[in-house]
């Protein structure tokens, strides 16, 4: 809380509020949460629940009125508060929460209540010690009709921090990680707070019991109302990648200092001289390069106010899961690739290890996530479909031909040319083609069932995992084309060139974990997959060559880094 106080102090929590109050800026809020994420971890989910969370709701969901009553105090830290969404029973299927508000007309009052013990809020970052209002998720309930989930504030504890009248906290207790955060249960007992504790951007309820809202279908508006909080999503995956730049700064200039073995006494060879411990960590600083581009690209989405809101929800969701997993993965690589050293808290790979695990779940689980986007995928498809006139549905049957007969003869379409295989035309071209065909079939297997009478959602369940696969290999794609962008920008001959191989590894590295589905699709002979092999082993060792410099790059502050081992000497 005293760190968070800090930045605050900093004017850090008003980056992303409307102006009066803030200062307008989500894309630097997004950029001092991943700054924050070199740094400790708890510290960075205590100011996202607080600023983010708890302060960007009232932001995106409240009215004038809310910011004018609350957004300062929260930005300040004067007021400490809760994201009460999740509950027991109900984390990722957030439209059937349990917990309800029901209008009384005689107060002119909502009555706040925990229905049944799986409807506590659970998990929320500042209940058990800090928070004093907490933005709830709640059915709202005005007459006889339910509305679906709505966003209304509850305070939990007076000014001097003691738990209010109906309000019972319980803390979390000790947890696998960010234990610098307050996780608690909440539970409402028959709560009373006024009509206008409803923040009623997208609905609201007149002083009659009137209900109204712009967005009549409820489902739209649940999914509208939780659409506006995408920056939390964007902003885990930013500070994802930033964690992923620690733990490789940490591995690789320990790798470039340490010795083990040689062909002498005293002649010891470097660890970053040997291709298997190369292997391990210079792939991963390719994809986390690959993920910062991709990332850039995200928040300039998020940024820009004409951007399509549903594609950035999308893409937001599959960058999200796969940087996180990146992030856990690399995490777990330089750990083992600093050996006993890396085991040693003081260099910081373990409390990275177990404060990250939870980014896979908080802010949306990564596979159910995966979903969401390859929903997504097949909405544009399908409105791609829809869109053709004749001719180009004629356009696009042929084209299907010619990839039918181009998976009938694989030589023709299989290189054996290491340049071609490192360019990012050929590499785009492969991972496009993949996304093409995933997503393709994706929606035939759907067509498939519900033409034998499967119902939509039911035939959407039994194709889970090929879904998961056209999520990864879209963000893979958007993934690659982000780097190949980012280097096309760079002015400077050397630095292009080096980055360059960068994106050429990533692509290759991307392309080599699926040869066996490129094979299996008569898109690259035996012959190809060992010139990528080859090629891939032989841009590990140049990459490894420059690592130090494209670990520098990063520029990490020493005394944010902190690890011993990693110290500039
Ligand atoms: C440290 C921490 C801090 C948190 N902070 C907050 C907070 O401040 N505020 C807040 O509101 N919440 C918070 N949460 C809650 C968090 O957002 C939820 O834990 C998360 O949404 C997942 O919900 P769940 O735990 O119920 O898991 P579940 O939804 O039960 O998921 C469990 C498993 O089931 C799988 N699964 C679920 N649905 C499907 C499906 N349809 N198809 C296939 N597989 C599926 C998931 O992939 C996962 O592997 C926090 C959680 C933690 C651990």
């Amino acid at each position: 809380l005293r760190w968070t106080q800090t930045l605050a102090d900093e004017g850090l929590g008003l980056l992303s509020y409307p102006e009066p109050h803030g200062s307008a800026d989500p894309g630097s809020f997004v950029a001092a949460f991943a700054m924050i994420g070199h740094h400790d971890l708890s510290l960075l989910t205590k100011f996202g629940v607080q600023f983010g969370l708890f302060g960007g709701s009232i932001a995106r969901l409240g009215s004038a009125r809310h910011h004018d009553e609350y957004l300062a105090a929260v930005g300040s830290l004067a007021l400490p508060g809760c994201f009460a969404m999740t509950e027991t029973g109900h984390g990722s299927n957030v439209r059937d929460l349990e917990t309800v508000a029901v209008y009384d007309e005689a107060t002119d009052e909502f009555v706040v209540t925990t229905p049944t013990d799986l409807a506590r809020k659970d998990y929320i970052g500042n209940a058990a010690v800090h928070g004093r209002l907490a933005v709830v998720f709640t059915r709202l309930v005005v007459g006889d009709t339910d509305h679906g989930v709505h966003a209304i504030l509850v305070p939990i504890r007076d000014e001097d921090g003691t738990v209010l009248p109906g309000i019972t906290i319980e803390d979390n207790s000790e947890k696998g990680g960010l234990n610098g955060v307050d996780n608690g249960r909440i539970w409402f007992e028959e709560v009373r707070v006024p009509r206008g504790a409803l923040l009623d951007r997208f609905a609201s309820v007149d002083e009659h019991g009137e209900y109204d809202s712009d967005i009549p279908n409820p489902d739209r508006r649940f999914f509208t109302m939780i659409g506006t909080l995408v920056g939390g999503r964007i902003s885990v995956g930013a500070a994802a990648v930033s964690v992923a730049k620690s733990a490789l700064t940490i591995a690789v200039r320990y790798a470039h200092r340490r010795r083990q073995f040689g062909p002498a006494r005293g002649f010891e060879s470097l660890l970053i001289e040997y291709p298997i411990h190369r292997q391990e960590l210079i792939p991963r600083l390719a994809a986390t390069y690959a993920y910062h581009f991709a990332f850039e690209e995200l928040i300039d989405a998020y940024v820009d106010p004409g951007g399509d809101q549903r594609r950035l929800e999308a893409e937001a969701a599959g960058l999200k899961a796969y940087a996180t997993w990146h992030a856990l993965d690399t995490i777990q690589a330089a750990r083992e690739a600093c050996g006993g050293q890396g085991y040693l808290a003081v260099n910081r790979l373990t409390a990275m290890r177990a404060d990250a695990d939870v980014f896979t779940t908080y802010e949306g689980d990564n596979k159910v996530l995966t979903q969401l986007m390859a929903k997504a995928l097949l909405t544009e498809f399908r409105q791609q479909f829809e869109s053709m006139n004749a001719t180009g549905v004629a356009r696009y049957l042929f084209h299907r031909a010619a990839s039918a007969l181009t998976e009938a003869s694989p030589v023709t379409m299989s290189t054996t040319d290491s340049s071609q295989v490192s360019s990012a035309s050929w590499q785009i071209e492969q991972l496009r083609w993949r996304e093409a065909h995933l997503v393709e079939s994706l929606a035939q297997r759907i067509k498939r069932r519900i033409e034998a009478g499967t119902e939509p959602a039911e035939a959407f369940i039994e194709v889970q995992t090929h879904a998961a696969t056209a999520a990864a290999g879209h963000v893979e794609r958007v993934t690659l084309e982000a780097f190949a962008s980012a280097v096309g920008r760079i002015d400077d001959e050397a630095a292009r060139r080096s980055l360059d191989k960068l994106r050429a590894l990533h692509g290759l590295s991307t392309i080599q974990a699926d040869l066996g589905w490129f094979q299996e699709h008569g898109r690259m002979s035996g012959a190809s997959s060992r010139v990528i092999r080859k090629t891939h082993e032989s841009l590990v060792r140049e990459v490894a060559d420059e690592s130090l410099a494209l670990v520098n790059a990063f520029a990490i502050p020493e005394q944010v880094l902190a690890a011993p081992i990693a110290a500039s000497q």
